[in-house]
């Protein structure tokens, strides 16, 4: 219904004559004249609906690979205390709506026997401690997935399930990995999948016990998911370790990824930071891509393996006329690095107070393909 609005003419003409006498007495004369109240029905244009806008952020971090240096530093009287390594960083990672960690090492438990380089399996408190800094979903298809085998592969799940944090890239059954995981926030749906170039030359016992970057078995897998939900975020775990560009598999890879229409895409293994960038996929779509987010938490040695950082990125949904559409925009990078505290644990930093000289060359490498990256510190 058009809503039609009445509006009054209403004209006065008002004349005051005031006589004033010398200090004797006074009148006053008032004559007023009323103009007839014509009224004229006037139509407003029909209420332009206004479009409902909302925002959901994502961040995410590189691998965690537990060395034994980094763990045994850990150690407490009954356990492992990983918190104070993600103190410092943690207020970053609470502020996104979703944010993903790339666990490289699998949380087989001490029970199996904890191991570092070149078969891993780190403690479960990794897990805990990452999901209390704020990580809301982890990846795990990675060239250390089978490292220990079949029981690292269930331990570790079964603790995720545990505490409830989502995972991909790994899975129990063929059921579980059929069970694309979703996450919303903000009115606005994510899947997730994770994938790895391979496993150091490890057969796996079943196929579902690690996800391979293979086109054929992937499109599938991100159709399904581009039908659920309103982005598709996929982890590939790939390039050459060292390697501070993507090489071409990469660049070739995500192109395509971008051409079957996914919306982020979040790469690790290099150890080292390889830049974000903007694609545009064959429809026109956009594509946000970081090739490597190098390591988060690890044992390596060197500034260019210790240093990382939070990617970030805003999705924003604007919805007119029961159309969703969505962008991505305001791309943010967090450097950080691992170091030694005082206190002789591992501990994630912000690049700026750990080495201030590598600030500026970081924030240049990491923006040199998206000038609009906004460097945070
Ligand atoms: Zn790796």
């Amino acid at each position: 219904m058009k809503a039609i609005k009445y509006i009054s003419h209403l004209a006065f003409t008002s004349s005051l004559i005031l006589l004033f006498g010398c200090g004797q007495s006074s009148s006053t004369t008032q004559v007023e004249t009323e103009e007839p109240v014509v009224q004229t029905p006037v139509e407003e244009p029909p209420a332009e609906p206004e479009p409902v806008i909302t925002t959901a952020s994502v961040y995410a971090i590189g691998d965690v690979l537990l060395h034994d240096s980094v763990y045994n530093a850990a150690r407490v009287n009954d356990g492992f205390d990983f918190d104070s390594s993600f103190e410092r960083v943690a207020p970053i990672l609470e502020r996104a709506d979703v944010a993903i960690a790339n666990q490289e090492s699998m949380i087989g438990g001490s029970e199996i026997g904890l191991s570092s380089y070149p078969a891993f399996n780190s403690p479960f408190e990794i897990g805990d401690a990452l999901q209390r800094a704020g990580i809301d979903l982890v990846t795990t298809a990675n060239n250390h997935t089978l490292d220990r085998g079949v029981r690292a592969i269930e331990n570790s799940i079964n603790h995720w399930n545990e505490i409830g944090m989502p995972y991909t890239g790994s899975f129990l059954s063929e059921e579980d990995k059929a069970n694309i995981r979703t996450l919303t926030a903000n009115e606005i749906s994510f899947s997730f999948l994770a994938y790895t170039y391979g496993t150091n030359g490890v057969i796996p016992k079943q196929p579902y016990h690690v996800n391979y970057i293979d086109l054929e078995q992937m499109r599938p897998e991100i159709e399904k998911a581009e039908q659920t939900t309103d982005l598709t975020v996929v982890s590939l775990h790939f390039g050459t370790e060292y390697e501070t560009l993507p090489n071409e598999s990469q660049t070739e890879l995500t192109q395509k990824l971008a051409d079957l229409g996914v919306d982020i895409i979040i790469g690790h293994h290099p150890h080292v930071l390889q830049p974000p960038k903007m694609l545009e996929g064959v429809d026109g779509n956009q594509t946000f891509v970081v090739y490597s987010l190098g390591n988060f938490l690890s044992g390596q040695q060197g500034d260019d393996r210790n240093t990382g950082g939070i990617i970030g990125i805003d999705v924003v949904k604007t919805t007119e006329d029961d159309v969703s559409t969505f962008e991505l925009k305001n791309p943010m990078f967090y450097p950080t690095f691992t170091q030694k505290s005082s206190e002789g644990y591992y501990e994630v930093v912000p690049l700026k107070s750990a080495k201030p000289e590598l600030f500026s060359p970081v924030s240049n490498h990491m923006s040199q393909w998206l000038p609009e990256l906004t460097i945070e510190q």
